[in-house]
């Protein structure tokens, strides 16, 4: 068998791998290669998503801090690499609206939040009722929070030039190349389907999304969690209705501590628009539909039977009320489009006749049946595993890599490269 010699090997091509590639391959002399199961890059959740780039005014500042600065840099990151790169990104903003009277208090804190994570009065503001029938007459709330500093992109070309820019800088890919498990001795060495080569690395960085559990856990790692899946469908609106709002709309969330937010008014960079997501507990992180469920079901009930956490979460009256909505909202096309007719009110159900691109959250569940809230990075001497990586996730991909990738400079597995020519980024500028 061939075997192929690399200092780093990053399984996963999502917009996360791609990132860590990108910033590897440019900041440091070292061999990389990204394992990829798909042929292509962003095949899943980077490419299965609202396309949002979100401002941090939804995530309290004591438990995602790490989530909320990254999408506070992402923001410039990304804006600065599409306009380079000629790619989407539409600064088109936000709102988030309050159906009831008792989501006003939430919006304030939303305002707080998003002040503590760094967004300023200019870009964040409360709307009283009347003041959000001037802005988006079509809304039907009672009050509102705006933020201007907010866009909409095509998260799956983005992926895909990060990419060709790390290859440009030398980074080897090997799509259609499913990772099995690795062997570690003096260095690791690494087994895939789909290829007749072994590949041998000094260190693995493992951003496989809905799959980066498993090989946390054949290491070792992470062992306390369990992941639980979680489809989110979208449904696309007829042309009738494209001047209904000027920015998307977003409500407030009843729970928040569960992955079960309110499907939104969408408008993506290229002007479509959609209602979506809900959030449908399905088998894995490939189950885009029914059939695909019924294929995983077995092992993952099996699975998920053999953790006190989540057989706690399945006895929780209040998780498996929410989750029956969202089968219900799954099964009818009708209860989908009312959880936004709430808010815009004008909205017919019979209208909507295709299905937009369905995506898959992974989150996970500590011993307790919590959703963990954070992003999780864990490490040992010769791998590194990104966990939880949800949304907003996308937007926070670039200083996430470039932190990843500074990190392992910092501690010597990586050095510095000299004579890569010109780069986009600072990468201590980015770290600030
Ligand atoms: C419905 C939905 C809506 C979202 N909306 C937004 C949004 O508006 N804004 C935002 O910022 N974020 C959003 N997110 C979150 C965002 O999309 C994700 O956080 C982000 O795409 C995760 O990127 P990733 O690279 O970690 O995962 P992925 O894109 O899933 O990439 C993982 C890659 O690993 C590969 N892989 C897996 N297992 C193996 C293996 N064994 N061998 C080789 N390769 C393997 C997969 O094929 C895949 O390409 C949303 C997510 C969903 C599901």
């Amino acid at each position: 068998m061939q075997q192929l010699h690399f200092d780093v090997a990053i399984i996963g091509g999502g917009i996360l791998g791609c990132s860590i590639a990108y910033f590897l391959a440019s900041f440091s002399n070292a061999s990389a290669v990204v394992i990829e199961q798909e042929n292509n890059f962003g095949m899943h959740a980077s490419r299965r998503n609202t396309g949002k780039v979100h401002a941090p005014f939804l995530y309290d500042p004591a438990k995602r801090s790490l989530t909320a600065k990254a999408a506070l840099k992402g923001f410039d990151m990304l804006r600065k690499y599409c306009k380079v790169n000629s790619l989407p990104f539409k600064e088109d903003g936000v709102m988030e609206v309050a159906t009831s009277e008792g989501q006003i208090d939430t919006l304030h804190r939303y305002l707080e939040w998003g002040y503590k994570n760094g967004l300023t009065e200019d870009q964040l503001k409360f709307l009283a009722k009347e003041e959000v029938a001037k802005v988006e007459p079509n809304v039907s709330c009672h009050s509102a929070i705006v933020c201007f500093r907010d866009a909409s992109t095509d998260y799956e070309l983005i992926t895909k030039h990060l990419m060709c820019d790390a290859q440009k800088f030398g980074c080897r890919v090997m799509p259609n190349s499913r990772f099995r498990n690795f062997a570690h001795n003096n260095h690791l060495i690494i087994r895939t389907e789909g290829t007749e080569k072994e590949i041998i690395a000094n260190y693995v960085i493992n951003a496989s999304g809905g799959y980066s559990l498993n090989i946390a856990h054949g290491v070792g790692l992470a062992t306390e969690y369990r992941d639980l899946y979680f489809r989110g469908e979208y449904w696309q609106a007829p042309h009738e209705y494209s001047d209904l709002t000027r920015m998307s709309i977003y409500s407030v969330p009843k729970y928040s501590e569960y992955p079960f937010l309110n499907p939104h008014w969408i408008i993506r960079a290229d002007g479509r628009r959609e209602v979506g997501p809900n959030a449908v507990p399905v088998f894995s992180p490939y189950s885009y539909e029914w059939t695909d469920d019924l294929k995983n079901s077995m092992a993952k009930i099996f699975q998920s039977s053999t953790s006190i956490g989540v057989m706690r979460l399945m006895m929780n009256s209040q998780f498996i009320r929410l989750a029956s909505k969202e089968f219900w909202s799954s099964i009818s096309k009708r209860a989908m489009v009312n959880r936004v007719r709430q808010f815009l009110p004008s909205l017919k159900s019979s209208a909507f006749t295709t299905r937009g691109v369905a995506g898959i959250r992974s989150s996970l569940t500590d011993k307790e049946g919590n959703f963990v809230p954070e992003m999780l990075i864990l490490e040992n001497d010769y791998s590194l595993h990104i966990l939880n990586y949800n949304s907003p996730g996308a937007t926070g991909a670039l200083p996430v890599g470039a932190k990843i990738v500074s990190g392992l400079l910092e501690k010597g597995y990586l050095h510095k490269s000299s004579e890569k020519g010109e780069s986009l980024w600072d990468i201590s500028e980015i770290l600030e």
